[in-house]
């Protein structure tokens, strides 16, 4: 019999741990986990899943318009917030539910309360002392918000999700996945929208997808604003004031900051085990996610590597594999496909053409823009554009990109495809679905013409 409590204690109930926690529970050894707020964690109470809801309501507001195009006389619809909310959280409550019965069929114990290490084996986990023989810490990642005067008058995705009325206006500070996507849930829902910028929208996605982001929003009424920080927010009666590094003063209802994530590693003690960081902020882990205490592990955006969901499940799978399974792997991060719910969504695997071409010097680029067939008939300004990025030797896709609707949709089945290698013959020699979006991938023949030759 084990000197520990348990053989593996899982610090924080979100996809990674409880993923974790299930799959090495089902190996038959003890396991336990903590969680400080709510089983389910930030994909499925406070992110993902809440978002995805929000934007489904968004879109109807084009739907109702483009219905018109097609015979359907309505009236004027009117889109009550409370409800979306309340039906929004009846649905996480739902998840939450299942999350806990997950971990309890699969015998892992809930213990409430934050942990923190009082040595590599011994935890405090809310006034209790668990020890282990393993740690595996899964406890993700929190909105971060500048040190500005002001910050208190500020919310996040956090509490954005949760707001009792839509703001008239808003300020989103941020052009990352989170800004992008929370300006076209409030834009399309009636808000007015400002989106500050401080360097690039997107940063990281292909330019040419983050340009026809940038001109969709502008369409839609957003209002961006390129360049500084937020120096502060002041308060009178009735709304807000942000002022910025350039000197400009925003009225406003209501600022969102979505300026990033900060990995969750307050009040953990790390300190006192010892434990390794990356730039003081995350922790740091070899590529079988071990941190540089030999017990102890850690997965998912507390780590900082690749910050989405899937990943944090599939690097749970990777531990539980190699400490339980005696199947040592470690995470792949190639081609992982992401996608951006945005207004129109984004979808993307591989590399950008700024990026490939660093890595490999000169590729080819295909590309097409159209107008969707539903809007033929709509005539609204709404365009898909879609990329193929190849290597020219090796015929190899290597990056694939596409804004529009059902992008993140066609995204996956490109991301398989670009997984086993296909080279831009095998996408010619697919047969497209006619009349599809997607038949584009297929059917893109002409090679752009590069930049300095055109
Ligand atoms: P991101 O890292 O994607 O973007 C942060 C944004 O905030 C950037 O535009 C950055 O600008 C800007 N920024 C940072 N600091 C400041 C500041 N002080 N003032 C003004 N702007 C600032 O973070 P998000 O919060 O959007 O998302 C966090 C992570 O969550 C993502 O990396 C993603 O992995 C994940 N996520 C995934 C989703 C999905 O899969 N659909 C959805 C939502 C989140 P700059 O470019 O100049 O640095």
């Amino acid at each position: 019999m084990s000197k520990f409590d348990y053989d593996l204690f899982v610090i924080g109930a979100g996809s990674g741990g409880v993923r974790g926690a299930r799959m090495a529970a089902a190996t038959g050894i003890r396991v336990g986990i903590a969680e400080g707020r709510r089983v389910g964690g930030t994909c499925v109470l406070r992110g993902c899943v809440p978002k995805k809801l929000l934007v489904y309501a968004a879109h109807f507001a084009h739907d109702f318009e483009d219905a018109a195009a097609y015979g359907w006389r309505l009236r004027p619809p009117t889109h009550e917030w409370a409800h979306l909310i309340a039906a929004k959280n009846q649905e996480t409550d739902r998840l939450n539910g299942i999350y806990v019965n997950l971990l309890k069929n699969a015998g892992v114990e809930i213990h409430e309360g934050y942990a923190s290490f009082i040595d590599s084996h011994t935890l405090n986990v809310g006034g209790k002392k668990i020890t282990s023989e393993r740690i595996l810490i899964a406890s993700g990642a929190r909105p971060f918000v500048p040190e500005i005067p002001g910050r208190e008058y500020s919310i996040t995705s956090d509490e954005a999700l949760d707001l009792m009325s839509r703001p008239e206006r808003i300020v989103i500070v941020g052009a990352g996945y989170i800004a992008v996507e929370f300006a076209g849930i409030f834009a399309e829902l009636g808000s007015e929208v400002t989106l500050l910028v401080r360097s690039q929208l997107l940063r990281g996605f292909d330019r040419d997808i983050a340009g026809e982001l940038e001109a969709a929003l502008e369409r839609s009424g957003v209002k961006l604003v390129f360049g500084g920080e937020v120096s502060g927010i002041y308060k009178d009666d009735k709304e807000y004031t942000v002022e910025t590094s350039e000197g400009r003063a925003i009225k406003t209802d209501l600022v969102m900051f979505a300026a990033g994530r900060d990995p969750n590693i307050e009040g953990m003690g790390l300190e006192n085990i010892g434990v390794e960081l990356k730039s003081g902020r995350a922790i740091e882990v070899d590529e079988f996610s071990q941190t540089s205490v030999e017990n102890v592990y850690a997965i998912g955006d507390v780590t900082d590597r690749m910050a989405l969901t899937p990943v944090a499940i599939h690097e749970a799978m990777c531990f539980v594999d190699t400490v339980y399974k005696d199947r040592r792997r470690s995470p792949n991060y190639e081609f992982v496909p992401t996608a951006v719910f945005s207004q129109p969504p984004i979808g993307t695997v591989g590399l950008d053409e700024e990026a490939a071409i660093k890595k490999f010097g000169k590729v080819d680029v295909y590309t097409s823009r159209f107008r969707p067939m539903k809007h033929t008939l709509t005539k609204r300004d709404h365009f898909s554009f879609m990329k193929l990025i190849v290597h020219p030797e090796s015929d190899k896709v290597i990056g694939c990109h596409m804004i529009g609707d059902d992008a993140a949709e066609i995204a996956q089945g490109m991301g398989i495809a670009l997984k086993i290698g296909a080279t831009k013959a095998d996408f010619d020699a697919t047969i497209g679905i006619h009349p599809t979006a997607a038949e584009e991938f297929v059917t893109m023949r002409e090679k752009r013409v590069p930049k300095e030759e055109s």
